[in-house]
């Protein structure tokens, strides 16, 4: 049975998992899974690339207008509990302590 997923570096798939990490021996990738390629849907990730998950505490990395709102989301800011967005890895929703309902770009966030 096939069960490793293409590369996500160079698209072949004579791609091999030793249990913990699958590995490319085409180009010498190797990733884990619950990355894009392996875990079926696509992975957000904060600033920095590190993987987010629901649930999560985010801190905001430059100060951001909040549409809606005249008050600006503050550099700094932590939000809490997030909640990713389906099918879009580039926006998560979460509350700050003053505001509620924020769709935030993962771009502007840190993983706390
Ligand atoms: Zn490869």
């Amino acid at each position: 049975m096939h069960t490793s997923p293409d590369c996500p570096d160079c698209g072949k798939d004579n791609t091999w998992s030793d249990g913990t990490l699958f590995s490319c021996p085409d180009c010498g990738h190797e990733w884990a899974p619950g990355d894009a390629a392996a875990g079926g849907g696509p992975v957000v990730r904060d600033c920095n690339g590190n993987p987010l998950e629901q649930g999560d505490s985010v801190v905001v990395i430059k100060d951001l207008k909040v549409r809606g709102s005249s008050v600006p989301l503050k550099q700094g800011t932590m939000i809490r509990n997030i909640r990713l967005v389906a099918d879009d890895p580039e926006h998560i929703e979460g509350h700050s302590d003053r505001i509620r309902d924020l769709v935030l770009k993962t771009c502007f966030l840190r993983k706390a």
